[in-house]
Formats: C-alpha cells, structure tokens, sequence
C-alpha cells in the first residue's frame, strides 16, 4: 500500500505479461529479416564446403521452421486482433508455442555453429555460423527477456553447441587451445541469460512502477474529477496553471471543459473576466483578489458571480518541504486553490440570518435584532443629536383575536407593520420592529435637538392609527404608546425600553385619556412618578427577601352565613409609605421576575394559618400565568401541603379567567395536575376574560367567582341587574360554585342572593380582608356566643329594606 492510499501489485501483471508475449508475436517482417540473415548465411556456409549436404538441409530446415512460426504468428494476430487477455494459461500456451518456434530457430543456428566449429573451424562456414549464434544470442536479450524460460532455453541453444563443438575439435585434434577457446564460449552463454535477466528486471521495475502510476493517476483523475469541489493547481514559478478539475471551470463560468492548462493564472483571469463580461476595473478587482490568494495574503476569499453564485476560494500552499505525508520533498511547489459554489449555504445562512433576526409575520425586525440596530444607531450619534425610542401596541387586540380569530389578529399586525414600512421609507432615520404580540417598536435616530418629536409621532401613529379592512371588515385600529429620549452619553436601552413601556402603559390605563391620544412622552412629571416606582420595586424587592410581606384574609360566605373559606390576599407595609396597592405591587413584581417568590410566602403563610381553624374552613390563594409555568408549581404546593399537614381539599388555587384565556392549552393541563392533587380551582373574575365559557367544560373547575365590576352598578334600579343575572344565568346548572364578589352594599346584597343561584358571596358587607389573628380572634367569639354554629345570614334577609347585617364591613 503506497502512502498515497493507492494500491499497487509487485507481481508482472497478467495484462503486462500478455502485452511481452504480443511484442514477440507482433514484428512479422523481423521473423522475415531473421530468416533472409539465417538464409544468407547458411547459403555462404554451403558455397564455402562444396555444397554441403548439412547446410542444404539446414536450410530446407530452416525454411519450413519460419513458415510454420510465420503460420503461428499469423494465428495469434488473427485471435487477438486488437483484443488482450488476462488468462494466464492462454498466456502461457501461447508463450510455449513462441518457445518451440524459436527455439527450433535456436537448435538450428547452434548446429550449425557447432558443426561449422567443430568439423573447421577456421573456415568461413564457421566464422559466419559463429557470427550468427552470438548475434542471435544478442538479440535474444534485445527481444525475448520478457519470458525467463525463454530466455534460458535460446541461450542454451544457441551458445552451448558452438562451445561443444570448439571443445569436441580441440579434444579430437589435441588442441588444448582449442578446447580452452570452447569452454570460455560457455560462460557466454550465462551472460546472455544474466543479461537478459538483468534487462527483465528493470523492465519489469518499470512496468510495474508505470502501472502503479497509472492507477494512482487514474484513482487522483477519478476524485478530482468526481469530487464535489473545484480543484485549481498553481506552479509557483511560472505561475501556470497545472491543474484545473470540471467543476472548477464550471464554478468559474467557463463551462464544463478546463481547457486552461498550461496557461498563465492571468489568462484564466481574463478568460473569467470575459465570460463574466467584467469591465476593466472589475478585471483588475478579480486579478488582485487571485494573487492575494495565490500569493498565500489571504487563504479564503468569496466572490459573487454576475449571475448571483457564491464562489468561495481557499487555498493551501503546497512547498516542496511540507508534504509531510510523502516523507519526501515534493516537486509540486504551488497553490491548490479549492473553489465551491457556496450559494446554497449562503442563502440558507442568509435565511438563518432573516430568521433569526426578523419575525416572520411582519417581516420586522425581531426584539434582538433591534437591540443590534439600536447599538448599531447609538455608535454612529453624533454627540449633539438624539434618539427617540417609541413602543406601542393595538389596543383590544386580544378582543380582535377572540371575536374574529387569530388570522384576523396576524392581518392586523402584517398591516400595522406595512404602514410602519411606509413611515420608513419617507425617513431613513426610522427603525421599525415588532417584539411580540401587538408589541411594535418605532425608532427615530439622529434627531436634531430642537427636532419636533411630537410631531413626527404625531404623522406616524396617524398613519398607523386608521381604518383597516380585516377579513372584508373595516375595523379601526388605535394605539397606545410610549416614547423616551436619550442622547449618545445617557444611552441604556434597558432604560428607555422600561420607560417606553411605562408611559405606555400610563396611556393605556390612563382612565381619562382623551379619544386622540394615542402616545405619551416620558416627560419630566411621569420621571419622578418613574423614580418613585422604581424606588418602589427596589423596597419591594428587599421586601420580599425579608420575608416581609402579609397576608390578610378575607371571608366568602354562604347565603346563610356561614363561612366556606377565606381568599388570602397579599399584603405589604412598605416602611413610611403605608400599604401598597396589591394590583400595583403584584405587576411589579411580575415585572421584576419575583412574583414566584410572593406566592409562595402568601401560600406558605395561608396554608399555615388555614391549618388552625376550625369548621373545616378553606382559603383560596391567588396564582398569576407566571406560577403556573413554573416547572416547580406543582412541587410548591405539594410541599406546602406537606409542610403545614392541611388537607388538600380545604386549599383553592384562584386564577383569573384572562390568565387562563391568553394561554389555555398550556394552562389546562397545569390547572388538572393542581386539581389531581385534591386542591380546587377558581377561575377569578369571571367575565373579563371574554368567551372562557366554551373552555369551561375542559377545565377542572370547583368555582366561579363573577368579577365585582357586575356587582358594581348595581342600584335599586332593576336594569342594571341584567348583566351579573345573565353570567349568573349562563352560569347556574353547572357543577362548579357561583361566587360573586365586591358586595358592599345591602342592595347588591339582596340583588345577589335573589333567586338563589348564587353559592358563596364575597364582599366589604361581609368582611373586609383582615389579619390572621383577627380572623382567628372572629372565629373563636362566633363559635363561642353562638355555641359554635355560624349565625345565619338568611334570617335576615331580604325582607326589610335596610337588613340588620350579621357581618358588619370591617369586622366579623
Ligand atoms: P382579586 O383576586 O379579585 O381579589 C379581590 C380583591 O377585591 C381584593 O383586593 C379585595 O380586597 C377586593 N375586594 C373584596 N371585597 C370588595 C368589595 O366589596 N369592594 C371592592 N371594591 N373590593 C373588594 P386587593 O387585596 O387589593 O387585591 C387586588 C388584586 O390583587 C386581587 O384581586 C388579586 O388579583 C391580586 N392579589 C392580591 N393578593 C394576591 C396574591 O397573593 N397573589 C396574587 N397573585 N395576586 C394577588
Ligand atoms: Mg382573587
Ligand atoms: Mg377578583
């Protein structure tokens, strides 16, 4: 096995001896030649001894001899008429037919010089027969050193019986010059063999050293021509190219056939430069990038074609002292250039690019590639201009999505993004992107400072904010959004995002916003609202890995009074500032990641203090989206459960019905997994969520808690009523509890109990939340006056107007 790889034999191969056996058979006219010499030379020999019988007969001999080898030779052309055989035998035989032949021949020219020698030596019969057995001997190692036993068996032939028969004259006449002369013929006969073998050897050396180059050259044509990539060898001397394989030619446009070698590296670049029709400056372009490469100034190097192909080139620069592998200094000293046609990668890179930059909806920008953009926009500032940074997203999109399916909800956004588009194309400061959902994103980079901001905000939310046609609708779309401003020094875009998104969320929320106002500006007052959020969030932040943060309890009852559990609310005393608003301090908390860390103290505290009252009463703690994705949720509770020895049936899990709605695949499974641990599940404000009613039968669901804002406007006024009786009403016949909350007044009280439909009631009129030791307090004084039953609500009403109240607000 050569180094390379290639196998080669050390044996002659069957075809190579086939061709020697051939080369014997072929020459007819130097069996001709041969004969006339042999001819001629018998014919002197008979002239010079009185017509010698001998001669004549050597003659006749000889004549019938070439005739049948004639006949042979003839035959062997005839069955091998351009063809070759790889049978050994047939070789063989036919090699044995070639030795009968020839040696016949043989015999007849060492009888003669045997003869000749023996009978007169210093005749001319003699010195013509001697002259032709040593010429015969020559020609044997000239012609017949392919076949060894050949060789031998002529040699014999042709020398030993001139030597025999100087030795026999010398013997006879006591010449023992004579005989000395005879027997220093014999070694010549040996020198015929070990020359002729000497000449076979090489030959045979060179026969298998040429065939092993040619397999190697037909294996090395083999891959080059079949490999994938084009393959371009460069001498460096005379830089010329030595070779080029079909793709590489292919790859440089110059079709199939690499008809370039031999030819100056710079032809190839003007042939490259012709087929590409480049002009002069794009030749001198191409020429400089391929000595860069061939120079070994770069080794990688991608060029576009005019049709759109990539090529890339890498080159490897072969020395003659570094091919290592060969252990021997090459001759090669050049450049192997590989050039691939790299366009598919490419445009697959380049999709992986869009990909993963562009959300793929609205063709935007993503939230990362922004990101980019943005630092992109902030390095090329200059220090007297200013970035303008706005989010906004739909408002009621989710509203768009559930009444009229998410395809409409994906138009709005496709639409909405080409607006945006629009917006760019007249300004090439604009940067766009989307960041999710409804979530958009407008930048205006390198403002002047005296720039009307409001007014280009004022054109751009115009354009967005219009009347679009969904699904053969005509549907208004508004925004809401939010834009803060940094100069290059004050950049952080962490900053101006929560910025944005707090002024966005002012607009959005803001209870008096005015039908135009579609955009805020992070203005100076909304700046020291921020700061004392943001210093809000770092006190609750403290708060929470303090552990400080209460829960108050408070009652849901029965319509007879009795208390069924109590819904654990969270509760913080920030210090100086009093307690903060839950719904404000939760959405910080989401905000800031920690909202898992509240629950679960609100859980723990809960189950603990549940786990001391009496009468079996229940408490009901509130999860957000976030807790429930936890991969730990379900081990929380679980482990609290264990912890504080509360049977599983007296804990609820509440979660709104929005949170369920925005998520409901994930969600469903979470909230059966709860369920499976024994533990209840609420949905909480019930009827904000929009159209959960046709996922209510998939979930879990032990009870139904109907948002206060039903109750709310609910006066003597009968009308008024309809909305909290047609969710009651929707909602009754089903196996799950109906629990109204926010009671707080008689009338709703009365409005709420009529009919009896409603299980549970949740209000101020009830109980405001309260402390655990207050509960306790009120559980221990109930059960003591009223020999440990529960007062029953139902005594009292609804039959005056104005009720005594068994629960006053505030106390139990
Ligand atoms: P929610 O779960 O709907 O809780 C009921 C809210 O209504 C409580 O407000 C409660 O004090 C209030 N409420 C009860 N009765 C009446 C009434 O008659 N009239 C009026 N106007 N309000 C009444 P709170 O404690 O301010 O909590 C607000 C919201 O904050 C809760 O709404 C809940 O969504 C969230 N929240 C409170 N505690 C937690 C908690 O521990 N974890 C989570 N994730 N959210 C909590
Ligand atoms: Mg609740
Ligand atoms: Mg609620």
């Amino acid at each position: 096995v050569e180094r390379s790889g290639i196998v080669t034999e050390n044996r002659v191969p069957n075809d190579a001896q086939f061709g020697l056996i051939k080369s014997l058979y072929e020459h007819k006219h130097v069996l001709i030649t041969g004969y006339a010499c042999h001819m001629l030379s018998l014919w002197i020999s008979w002239s010079t001894s009185d017509n010698s019988f001998f001669y004549a007969m050597l003659m006749v001999a000889t004549t019938f001899i070439i005739c049948l080898r004639y006949w042979d030779m003839c035959l062997f052309s005839n069955r091998f008429d351009g063809r070759s055989t790889e049978d050994i035998d047939v070789i063989r035989s036919w090699e044995t037919r070639y030795m009968i032949g020839s040696g016949m021949i043989s015999s007849i020219v060492g009888l003669n010089s045997g003869y000749s020698l023996f009978v007169a030596p210093f005749s001319p019969a003699s010195l013509v027969a001697l002259c032709m057995s040593f010429s015969s001997m020559i020609s044997i190692v000239g012609r017949n050193f392919g076949s060894k036993r050949n060789v031998r068996l002529l040699a014999i032939l042709n020398g030993f019986p001139c030597g025999f028969g100087v030795i026999g004259y010398g013997i006879v006449h006591s010449d023992w010059s004579m005989g000395l002369f005879g027997l220093l013929i014999l070694p010549v006969t040996m020198i015929t063999d070990s020359l002729a073998s000497f000449c076979r050897e090489i030959l045979l050396k060179s026969i298998i050293s040429e065939r092993g180059w040619q397999r190697m050259s037909a294996v090395f044509d083999a891959a080059v021509s079949n490999m994938p990539t084009g393959m371009i060898m460069v001498e460096h001397n005379n830089r010329t190219i030595v070779m080029m394989n079909e793709i590489a030619a292919k790859n440089l446009g110059l079709g199939n056939s690499p008809r370039l070698i031999k030819s100056h590296v710079d032809e190839l670049v003007d042939a490259v430069s012709q087929a590409a029709r480049y002009s002069e400056e794009e030749r001198k372009v191409v020429k400089a990038a391929v000595d860069d490469l061939i120079d070994g100034r770069t080794t990688q190097k991608v060029f576009q074609a005019p049709d759109g192909r990539y090529i890339e080139f890498i080159t490897h620069k072969v020395t003659p002292t570094t091919d290592r592998r060969a252990n021997r200094k090459t001759k090669f000293a050049g450049t192997v250039i590989l050039c691939e046609d790299i366009t598919t990668r490419r445009q697959a890179e380049h999709a992986n690019w869009q990909q993963a930059r562009f959300d793929y909806l609205s063709g935007l920008p993503n939230r990362q590639y922004i990101v980019e953009l943005m630092q992109e926009a902030v390095n090329n500032l200059r220090d007297d201009r200013v970035i303008a940074f706005c989010q906004f997203d739909v408002d009621g999109f989710k509203l768009i999505n559930d009444t009229m399916g998410h395809e409409a909800g994906d138009e709005v956004i496709a639409k909405v993004a080409g607006k945006m588009r629009e917006i760019q194309a007249l300004d090439d400061r604009v940067l766009l992107a989307r960041l999710g959902g409804d979530e958009f994103v407008i930048v205006f980079k390198d403002l002047l400072p005296h720039e009307d901001i409001t007014a280009l905000f004022n054109n751009a939310f115009s354009r967005i904010c219009t009347n679009y046609m969904i699904k053969n609708k005509r549907i208004n779309v508004r925004c809401s959004g939010g834009v803060a401003c940094s100069n290059r020094e004050n950049f952080d875009l962490d900053d101006l995002m929560r910025k944005s998104d707090y002024v966005l969320y002012a607009v959005k929320h803001n209870p008096k916003r005015p039908v135009d106002m579609l955009w805020g500006h992070f203005s100076k007052e909304i700046e020291a609202e921020y700061l004392s959020k943001s210093e809000m969030r770092e006190a609750l932040k403290e708060a929470i890995s303090d552990g400080s943060i209460n829960v108050a309890f408070q009652p849901v009852c029965r319509p007879d009074g009795t208390i069924e559990f109590c819904e654990a609310l969270v509760r913080w005393n920030r210090d100086g500032h009093g307690v903060v608003d839950p719904t404000e301090m939760i959405k910080a908390a989401e905000d800031l990641g920690m909202i898992q860390n509240i629950t679960r103290q609100v859980l723990a505290k809960a189950c603990t203090e549940c786990a001391a009252w009496d009468f079996g009463i229940g408490v009901s703690v509130n999860f957000t989206a976030l807790d429930l994705h936890q991969t730990d949720c379900l081990e929380s509770i679980k482990e609290v459960l264990e912890a504080t020895a509360l049977e599983a049936h007296r804990l609820q899990i509440e979660v709104s019905e929005a949170v369920i709605m925005k998520n409901i695949a994930r969600v469903t499974p979470i909230l059966h997994a709860i369920a499976g641990l024994g533990v209840k599940i609420v949905i909480d404000d019930f009827g904000t969520g929009y159209a959960l009613l046709n996922y209510m039968h998939q979930l879990p669901l032990s009870k139904v808690k109907i948002d206060r804002s039903f109750v709310k406007n609910i006066s003597a006024d009968e009308k008024m009523q309809s909305p909290l009786n047609a969710l009651i009403e929707l909602s009754s016949g089903s196996d799950f509890d109906i629990i109204v909350e926010g009671v707080e007044t008689d009338t709703q009280l009365n409005a709420v109990v009529k009919g009896q439909r409603v299980d549970l009631i949740q209000g101020y009129l009830l109980g405001h939340p309260v402390s655990g030791e207050k509960i306790r307090e009120q559980l221990a004084i109930m059960a003591a006056t009223k020999g440990g039953s529960l007062v029953r609500l139902q005594n009292y009403l609804p039959k005056s107007d104005n009720p005594p109240r068994l629960l006053p607000s505030g106390k139990i």
